[in-house]
Protein backbone atom coordinates (compact mmCIF):
# COMPACT_ATOMS: atom_id res chain seq x y z
CA UNK A 1 0.00 0.00 0.00
CA UNK A 2 1.11 3.52 -0.90
CA UNK A 3 1.72 6.16 1.82
CA UNK A 4 -0.36 8.91 3.06
CA UNK A 5 -0.28 12.28 1.78
CA UNK A 6 0.10 14.90 4.32
CA UNK A 7 -2.26 17.58 5.36
CA UNK A 8 0.43 20.44 5.85
CA UNK A 9 -0.59 22.32 8.94
CA UNK A 10 2.23 24.93 9.12
CA UNK A 11 1.99 25.79 5.33
CA UNK A 12 -1.83 26.46 5.21
CA UNK A 13 -1.29 28.61 8.33
CA UNK A 14 0.89 30.87 7.08
CA UNK A 15 -1.21 31.80 4.67
CA UNK A 16 -3.99 31.98 7.26
CA UNK A 17 -1.60 34.45 9.39
CA UNK A 18 -0.94 36.42 5.87
CA UNK A 19 -4.14 36.85 4.80
CA UNK A 20 -4.79 37.71 9.10
CA UNK A 21 -2.32 40.29 8.99
CA UNK A 22 -3.34 42.11 5.42
CA UNK A 23 -6.86 42.56 7.16
CA UNK A 24 -5.38 43.99 10.52
CA UNK A 25 -3.30 46.25 8.21
CA UNK A 26 -6.47 47.33 6.42
CA UNK A 27 -8.27 47.98 9.39
CA UNK A 28 -5.66 50.19 11.30
CA UNK A 29 -5.62 51.95 8.34
CA UNK A 30 -9.63 52.44 7.68
CA UNK A 31 -10.19 52.78 11.49
CA UNK A 32 -6.82 54.18 13.49
CA UNK A 33 -7.50 51.42 16.21
CA UNK A 34 -4.89 47.68 15.51
CA UNK A 35 -6.54 44.62 16.29
CA UNK A 36 -5.61 43.80 19.50
CA UNK A 37 -5.58 40.28 21.89
CA UNK A 38 -5.54 40.82 25.49
CA UNK A 39 -3.84 37.68 27.07
CA UNK A 40 -4.76 36.49 30.47
CA UNK A 41 -2.25 34.38 32.39
CA UNK A 42 -3.01 33.81 36.22
CA UNK A 43 0.46 32.50 38.60
CA UNK A 44 4.20 31.47 36.42
CA UNK A 45 4.06 28.04 35.11
CA UNK A 46 6.33 27.56 32.66
CA UNK A 47 4.69 26.09 30.04
CA UNK A 48 1.69 28.54 30.33
CA UNK A 49 4.41 31.35 30.06
CA UNK A 50 6.09 30.07 27.03
CA UNK A 51 2.61 29.42 25.24
CA UNK A 52 1.22 33.46 25.76
CA UNK A 53 4.63 34.65 25.42
CA UNK A 54 4.84 32.50 21.82
CA UNK A 55 1.14 33.78 21.18
CA UNK A 56 1.79 37.64 21.83
CA UNK A 57 5.09 37.04 19.38
CA UNK A 58 2.98 35.85 16.91
CA UNK A 59 0.41 38.89 17.59
CA UNK A 60 3.36 41.30 17.26
CA UNK A 61 4.59 39.70 13.54
CA UNK A 62 1.09 40.07 12.06
CA UNK A 63 0.72 43.50 13.33
CA UNK A 64 -2.22 42.62 16.23
CA UNK A 65 -1.26 44.86 19.64
CA UNK A 66 -1.40 42.25 22.84
CA UNK A 67 -2.29 43.29 25.55
CA UNK A 68 -0.63 41.17 28.47
CA UNK A 69 -2.39 40.74 31.97
CA UNK A 70 -0.35 38.94 34.27
CA UNK A 71 -1.49 38.06 37.11
CA UNK A 72 -0.28 36.27 40.94
CA UNK A 73 -0.95 32.84 41.66
CA UNK A 74 -2.92 33.78 44.56
CA UNK A 75 -5.84 35.42 42.27
CA UNK A 76 -9.06 34.34 43.70
CA UNK A 77 -12.18 33.53 40.56
CA UNK A 78 -13.75 37.25 42.01
CA UNK A 79 -10.60 38.93 41.23
CA UNK A 80 -10.22 36.91 37.55
CA UNK A 81 -13.26 37.73 36.66
CA UNK A 82 -13.73 41.28 37.50
CA UNK A 83 -10.42 41.74 35.11
CA UNK A 84 -12.22 39.81 32.10
CA UNK A 85 -15.03 41.68 32.72
CA UNK A 86 -13.30 45.12 32.48
CA UNK A 87 -11.17 43.87 29.09
CA UNK A 88 -14.67 43.01 28.04
CA UNK A 89 -16.06 46.34 28.36
CA UNK A 90 -12.81 48.03 27.15
CA UNK A 91 -13.42 49.20 23.56
CA UNK A 92 -9.24 48.79 22.93
CA UNK A 93 -9.40 45.02 23.22
CA UNK A 94 -10.84 43.24 20.70
CA UNK A 95 -9.90 39.62 21.64
CA UNK A 96 -9.32 37.82 25.56
CA UNK A 97 -7.31 34.92 25.64
CA UNK A 98 -7.70 33.14 29.47
CA UNK A 99 -4.46 31.02 29.78
CA UNK A 100 -5.31 27.31 31.28
CA UNK A 101 -5.47 25.08 33.09
CA UNK A 102 -5.35 27.65 35.72
CA UNK A 103 -4.89 27.21 39.96
CA UNK A 104 -7.20 24.50 40.90
CA UNK A 105 -8.92 27.18 43.36
CA UNK A 106 -10.12 28.81 40.82
CA UNK A 107 -13.62 28.32 39.02
CA UNK A 108 -12.49 28.14 35.31
CA UNK A 109 -16.26 28.44 34.18
CA UNK A 110 -16.83 31.53 36.07
CA UNK A 111 -13.47 32.87 34.84
CA UNK A 112 -14.68 31.69 31.26
CA UNK A 113 -18.16 33.23 31.59
CA UNK A 114 -17.08 36.69 32.64
CA UNK A 115 -15.50 36.89 28.53
CA UNK A 116 -17.62 38.93 26.11
CA UNK A 117 -18.82 36.22 23.74
CA UNK A 118 -17.68 39.24 21.27
CA UNK A 119 -14.35 39.28 22.33
CA UNK A 120 -13.96 35.03 23.12
CA UNK A 121 -11.54 34.36 20.56
CA UNK A 122 -10.62 31.14 22.04
CA UNK A 123 -14.24 30.02 21.67
CA UNK A 124 -14.51 29.00 25.57
CA UNK A 125 -17.87 30.23 26.71
CA UNK A 126 -20.66 28.39 26.56
CA UNK A 127 -22.42 31.42 24.26
CA UNK A 128 -19.43 30.42 21.49
CA UNK A 129 -19.98 26.31 21.99
CA UNK A 130 -23.58 27.14 21.45
CA UNK A 131 -23.60 29.06 18.66
CA UNK A 132 -20.55 26.36 17.35
CA UNK A 133 -23.13 23.88 17.62
CA UNK A 134 -26.09 25.63 16.11
CA UNK A 135 -23.42 26.59 12.66
CA UNK A 136 -24.28 30.16 13.79
CA UNK A 137 -21.85 33.10 13.59
CA UNK A 138 -19.83 33.14 16.70
CA UNK A 139 -16.06 32.06 17.36
CA UNK A 140 -14.83 28.61 17.62
CA UNK A 141 -12.36 26.96 19.79
CA UNK A 142 -9.08 27.40 17.76
CA UNK A 143 -7.86 23.33 17.66
CA UNK A 144 -10.99 22.15 16.17
CA UNK A 145 -11.41 25.20 14.39
CA UNK A 146 -7.78 24.52 12.79
CA UNK A 147 -9.18 20.75 12.51
CA UNK A 148 -12.02 21.82 10.05
CA UNK A 149 -9.81 24.27 8.11
CA UNK A 150 -7.28 21.54 7.40
CA UNK A 151 -10.16 19.05 6.18
CA UNK A 152 -11.62 21.84 3.70
CA UNK A 153 -7.86 22.64 2.23
CA UNK A 154 -7.25 18.59 1.63
CA UNK A 155 -10.97 18.09 0.20
CA UNK A 156 -11.96 16.05 2.92
CA UNK A 157 -15.95 16.59 2.67
CA UNK A 158 -17.32 15.29 6.29
CA UNK A 159 -20.80 14.56 5.13
CA UNK A 160 -22.12 11.10 4.88
CA UNK A 161 -19.18 9.64 6.57
CA UNK A 162 -18.25 8.10 9.61
CA UNK A 163 -15.88 9.98 11.98
CA UNK A 164 -14.35 8.58 15.26
CA UNK A 165 -13.27 11.26 17.59
CA UNK A 166 -11.48 9.90 20.67
CA UNK A 167 -10.97 12.57 23.52
CA UNK A 168 -14.02 14.88 25.17
CA UNK A 169 -12.39 17.39 26.18
CA UNK A 170 -14.38 20.77 26.09
CA UNK A 171 -11.91 22.72 24.07
CA UNK A 172 -11.10 20.37 21.63
CA UNK A 173 -12.87 16.66 21.21
CA UNK A 174 -16.12 17.85 21.83
CA UNK A 175 -16.13 20.37 19.68
CA UNK A 176 -14.62 18.91 17.10
CA UNK A 177 -17.43 16.33 17.29
CA UNK A 178 -19.78 18.79 17.26
CA UNK A 179 -18.35 20.61 14.24
CA UNK A 180 -17.91 17.55 12.00
CA UNK A 181 -21.80 16.48 12.87
CA UNK A 182 -22.83 19.92 11.86
CA UNK A 183 -20.99 18.91 8.11
CA UNK A 184 -23.10 16.08 8.47
CA UNK A 185 -20.39 13.55 9.85
CA UNK A 186 -21.98 10.37 11.50
CA UNK A 187 -19.63 11.33 14.62
CA UNK A 188 -18.85 8.58 17.41
CA UNK A 189 -16.83 9.81 20.43
CA UNK A 190 -14.57 7.46 22.27
CA UNK A 191 -12.88 8.22 25.96
CA UNK A 192 -11.43 6.58 28.75
CA UNK A 193 -14.63 4.35 29.28
CA UNK A 194 -14.88 3.41 25.54
CA UNK A 195 -14.62 -0.79 25.63
CA UNK A 196 -12.48 -2.42 22.73
CA UNK A 197 -11.24 1.43 20.83
CA UNK A 198 -9.29 -0.25 18.10
CA UNK A 199 -12.58 -1.93 16.84
CA UNK A 200 -14.27 1.07 16.83
CA UNK A 201 -11.25 3.56 15.39
CA UNK A 202 -11.19 0.54 12.85
CA UNK A 203 -14.83 2.16 11.35
CA UNK A 204 -13.84 5.55 10.85
CA UNK A 205 -13.08 7.30 7.69
CA UNK A 206 -11.71 10.15 9.54
CA UNK A 207 -10.27 9.46 12.91
CA UNK A 208 -9.46 12.50 15.27
CA UNK A 209 -7.50 11.74 18.15
CA UNK A 210 -7.22 14.25 20.68
CA UNK A 211 -6.10 12.55 23.71
CA UNK A 212 -2.58 13.28 25.15
CA UNK A 213 -1.31 9.31 25.08
CA UNK A 214 1.82 8.70 22.98
CA UNK A 215 0.92 6.36 20.19
CA UNK A 216 -2.12 5.58 21.71
CA UNK A 217 -3.55 4.75 18.14
CA UNK A 218 -1.70 2.14 15.90
CA UNK A 219 -1.59 1.76 12.24
CA UNK A 220 -3.45 -1.70 12.31
CA UNK A 221 -6.14 0.35 14.02
CA UNK A 222 -6.27 2.47 11.17
CA UNK A 223 -8.83 1.72 7.99
CA UNK A 224 -7.21 1.40 4.72
CA UNK A 225 -7.45 5.17 3.15
CA UNK A 226 -8.73 6.96 6.26
CA UNK A 227 -7.93 10.45 7.32
CA UNK A 228 -6.32 10.67 10.46
CA UNK A 229 -5.95 13.97 12.28
CA UNK A 230 -3.83 13.85 15.49
CA UNK A 231 -4.46 16.51 17.39
CA UNK A 232 -2.15 14.99 20.21
CA UNK A 233 1.03 16.63 21.86
CA UNK A 234 2.65 14.64 23.93
CA UNK A 235 6.47 15.34 25.27
CA UNK A 236 8.96 14.78 22.58
CA UNK A 237 6.60 15.62 19.63
CA UNK A 238 4.77 12.64 19.43
CA UNK A 239 1.63 12.31 18.75
CA UNK A 240 -1.53 10.49 19.92
CA UNK A 241 -1.18 8.75 16.68
CA UNK A 242 1.52 5.88 15.78
CA UNK A 243 2.79 7.85 12.61
CA UNK A 244 5.02 5.81 11.29
CA UNK A 245 2.50 2.74 11.19
CA UNK A 246 -0.44 4.92 10.41
CA UNK A 247 1.00 6.53 7.36
CA UNK A 248 0.79 3.04 5.67
CA UNK A 249 -2.80 2.52 6.07
CA UNK A 250 -4.09 6.12 5.86
CA UNK A 251 -4.78 8.00 2.87
CA UNK A 252 -4.41 11.39 4.59
CA UNK A 253 -2.52 12.02 7.56
CA UNK A 254 -1.27 15.08 9.76
CA UNK A 255 2.33 14.95 11.00
CA UNK A 256 3.51 15.90 14.37
CA UNK A 257 4.57 18.25 14.90
CA UNK A 258 3.44 20.55 11.57
CA UNK A 259 0.15 19.36 11.37
CA UNK A 260 -2.84 20.47 13.93
CA UNK A 261 -0.58 22.44 16.32
CA UNK A 262 0.07 25.46 13.83
CA UNK A 263 -3.57 25.73 12.93
CA UNK A 264 -4.67 26.82 16.13
CA UNK A 265 -2.28 29.57 16.60
CA UNK A 266 -3.46 30.60 13.40
CA UNK A 267 -7.39 30.08 13.91
CA UNK A 268 -6.54 32.11 16.82
CA UNK A 269 -5.21 35.41 15.25
CA UNK A 270 -7.82 34.90 12.30
CA UNK A 271 -10.82 35.21 14.86
CA UNK A 272 -9.01 38.57 16.80
CA UNK A 273 -8.74 40.15 13.44
CA UNK A 274 -12.26 38.96 12.73
CA UNK A 275 -13.55 40.22 16.04
CA UNK A 276 -11.86 44.15 15.50
CA UNK A 277 -13.39 43.53 12.50
CA UNK A 278 -16.86 43.16 13.31
CA UNK A 279 -16.16 45.66 16.63
CA UNK A 280 -14.19 48.39 14.46
CA UNK A 281 -16.49 48.00 11.20
CA UNK A 282 -16.13 45.56 8.47
CA UNK A 283 -13.46 45.27 5.98
CA UNK A 284 -12.92 43.13 2.63
CA UNK A 285 -11.26 40.27 3.17
CA UNK A 286 -7.53 39.85 0.87
CA UNK A 287 -5.72 36.62 0.25
CA UNK A 288 -6.64 33.47 -0.77
CA UNK A 289 -7.52 31.51 2.99
CA UNK A 290 -11.25 31.32 2.98
CA UNK A 291 -13.51 32.22 6.38
CA UNK A 292 -14.97 28.48 7.02
CA UNK A 293 -14.96 27.78 10.24
CA UNK A 294 -14.46 31.49 11.85
CA UNK A 295 -18.04 32.22 10.91
P1 LIG B 1 -7.80 16.26 28.09
O1 LIG B 1 -8.64 17.39 28.56
O2 LIG B 1 -6.88 15.59 29.05
O3 LIG B 1 -8.79 15.16 27.47
C1 LIG B 1 -8.31 13.92 27.07
C2 LIG B 1 -9.45 13.08 26.58
O4 LIG B 1 -8.91 11.80 26.19
C3 LIG B 1 -10.53 12.80 27.63
O5 LIG B 1 -11.80 12.94 27.06
C4 LIG B 1 -10.25 11.37 28.07
O6 LIG B 1 -11.41 10.64 28.42
C5 LIG B 1 -9.69 10.77 26.80
N1 LIG B 1 -8.84 9.61 27.08
C6 LIG B 1 -7.87 9.50 28.01
N2 LIG B 1 -7.31 8.27 27.94
C7 LIG B 1 -7.94 7.60 26.96
C8 LIG B 1 -7.81 6.29 26.44
N3 LIG B 1 -6.90 5.43 26.89
N4 LIG B 1 -8.64 5.94 25.42
C9 LIG B 1 -9.56 6.80 24.93
N5 LIG B 1 -9.71 8.07 25.40
C10 LIG B 1 -8.92 8.45 26.40
O7 LIG B 1 -6.89 16.68 26.85
P2 LIG B 1 -7.11 17.81 25.72
O8 LIG B 1 -6.89 19.14 26.32
O9 LIG B 1 -8.33 17.54 24.94
O10 LIG B 1 -5.82 17.48 24.82
C11 LIG B 1 -5.69 16.24 24.16
C12 LIG B 1 -4.37 16.24 23.42
O11 LIG B 1 -4.37 17.28 22.45
C13 LIG B 1 -3.14 16.52 24.28
O12 LIG B 1 -2.03 15.79 23.77
C14 LIG B 1 -2.89 18.01 24.09
O13 LIG B 1 -1.53 18.37 24.27
C15 LIG B 1 -3.27 18.15 22.63
N6 LIG B 1 -3.68 19.50 22.27
C16 LIG B 1 -3.09 20.03 21.17
C17 LIG B 1 -3.45 21.29 20.77
C18 LIG B 1 -2.79 21.86 19.55
O14 LIG B 1 -2.82 23.05 19.34
N7 LIG B 1 -2.20 21.01 18.72
C19 LIG B 1 -4.39 22.04 21.46
C20 LIG B 1 -5.02 21.46 22.56
C21 LIG B 1 -4.65 20.18 22.96
P3 LIG B 1 -12.33 11.02 29.71
O15 LIG B 1 -13.14 12.19 29.28
O16 LIG B 1 -13.14 9.80 29.93
O17 LIG B 1 -11.38 11.34 30.82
Amino acid sequence: MSQARLMDGTGLARRIVEDASKRAADLTVRTGARPCLATVLVGADPASVTYVRMKQNRCRRAGIESRRVELPAATTTGELVGTLRALSEDPGVHGILLQHPMGEHIDERAAFEAISPEKDVDGVTFASFATMSFGLPGFVSCTPGGIMRLLDEYGVDPSGRRAVVVGRSAILGKPVGMLLLGRDATVTYCHSRTRDLPSVVREADIVVAAVGRPRLIRGEDIRPGAVVVDAGYNPGNIGDVDFGSAVERAGLITPVPGGVGPMTIATLLEQTVEAAARQLGPVPRTGSADSRGTA
